[in-house]
């Protein structure tokens, strides 16, 4: 192990508060969510535990954003990012702790909410870096800015935060990171360099036909017809257009056209959701899926061409290969080898890389289990997939520890990675 390396296990196990605190912000969190754009509760927490440990606090950016700042003499900016936000199912953990909280939702609907992405353990955890980092600044140089996200699952929040100025309110950071739980055994990290999670575009198409008797199908032009052939088509993007080692979804999920047995509708629309890992492939693809419904179209003889609307757009998130690697190696000599995955590249999706792509710093970005150990061990055992449950998931229950440690952990040991220590 580097003298830099045993510097910061020196600070890390030296300044780790008290854990208990944070375990009981993290079953509050849980048991009050609150969806995204709404995340008053949450954000005034987070807030005023900065406030109390010496931070510079800006409130209410893009939405329920928070940043603090900790300047702490001259040295690298490092940004730490945590999202806040929950989302709209029905939990079924039989938790003691579970959540019975209902809101509407940003589209008027009443929703049941639930922690079901760990964005909760994110803010307890980042809530523990922040008193970490703040209770060792006799050992660091630099400036530290904490912030907590909100609306990460509409993958609107980071836009939001960027769009009201965060860079005009906060110092420009040389490297930014994040972290997000995973359903793998408790305790253990998963980071890895280059490419690692998907970006997704979801476009919504529209084809225009033109309407007739269902037993008069030359007065049509049936967009029915049309867009199966646009779906089958497209089904050659991936097959023909991307390279075999390169990888990509476009997956059509959702098709609707006609309200009777016997009319040849006007209109069929379909949405389209589209994963890749670069933006290379990402505009290939998009290009090409453009192309074949406009040319599709055109081959029917469409009066009106039809209309590609984005409904989601979502980067990659394609970690800073020299960072990861820096994090990669302190974490290996922290948390040891056996603790230290290399993560698969997953087509999960986030909208973290804005934050550093919208002023083209680097930055890195992994993963933590959450797996209680006798579980993970069982499911090993028996390979039986139903033993985890998975973010998103309905019965999705980290355990508390080792999960909350962690991420404490995890986030000082790669904050301090960058920031200026003296190995
Ligand atoms: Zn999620
Ligand atoms: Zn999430």
């Amino acid at each position: 192990m580097s003298t830099l390396h045993e510097k910061l296990r020196c600070i890390v196990d030296g300044f780790c508060p008290e854990l208990e605190p944070f375990e009981d912000h993290y079953r509050d969190f849980h048991e009050n969510p609150e969806l995204g754009t709404q995340e008053e509760r949450t954000s005034k927490i987070a807030a005023s535990h900065l406030k109390a440990n010496g931070y510079d606090v800006i409130t209410r950016i893009g939405g329920y954003g928070v940043v603090g700042v900790l300047k702490n003499g001259e040295g690298p900016t490092v940004l730490l990012r945590a999202d806040m936000d929950a989302l709209p199912l029905r939990e079924i953990t039989g938790l003691s702790y579970a959540s019975m909280a209902e809101t509407v939702d940003t589209d008027g609907d009443k929703k049941p909410i639930m922690h079901a992405c760990g964005h909760d353990s994110h803010v307890a955890s980042m809530m523990g870096t922040s008193t970490l980092l703040a209770k060792a600044k006799n050992n660091w140089k630099g400036t530290l800015i904490v912030l907590f996200q909100p609306d990460e699952e509409h993958v609107a929040g980071a836009r939001a935060m960027l769009d009201d100025g965060l860079y005009k309110k906060v110092p420009k950071p040389d490297i930014i990171l994040g972290q997000h739980l995973i359903n793998v055994k408790a305790g253990v990290v998963l980071i890895k360099p280059g490419a690692f999670l998907a970006a997704n575009n979801t476009l919504k198409v529209t084809v225009f036909g033109r309407g007739a008797h269902g037993a008069q199908p030359q007065d049509s032009i049936d967009p029915i017809i049309l867009a199966a052939h646009m779906i089958v088509r497209l089904q050659t993007v991936v097959a023909r257009e991307i390279g075999p080692l390169d990888a990509a979804s476009v997956t059509c999920a959702y098709i609707h056209g006609g309200n009777a047995h016997n009319v040849i509708p006007d209109v069929v629309e379909f949405i389209l959701n589209i994963r890749t890992f670069s933006e290379s492939v990402r505009d290939t693809v998009l290009n090409a899926v453009e192309r074949i419904i406009k040319g599709e179209a055109i081959a029917s003889g469409v009066i009106k061409e039809p209309q590609i609307q984005p409904v989601l757009t979502c980067p990659p998130t394609d970690n800073d290969p020299e960072a990861a690697h820096m994090v990669e190696s302190a974490f290996k000599a922290y948390f040891g080898e056996e603790r230290t995955w290399e993560a698969d590249r997953n087509t999960a999706s986030e909208d973290f890389s804005l934050l550093a792509t919208d002023i083209g710093v680097p930055y890195v970005f992994w993963l933590f289990g959450g797996v209680d150990h006798k579980v993970w061990a069982e499911f090993k055992r028996t390979k039986d997939k139903t033993l985890i449950s998975s973010p998103h998931q309905a019965d999705y229950a980290p355990v508390v520890q080792p999960t909350l440690r962690t991420g404490i952990e995890a986030m000082s040991i790669a904050a301090l990675t960058f920031l200026k220590v003296d190995g």
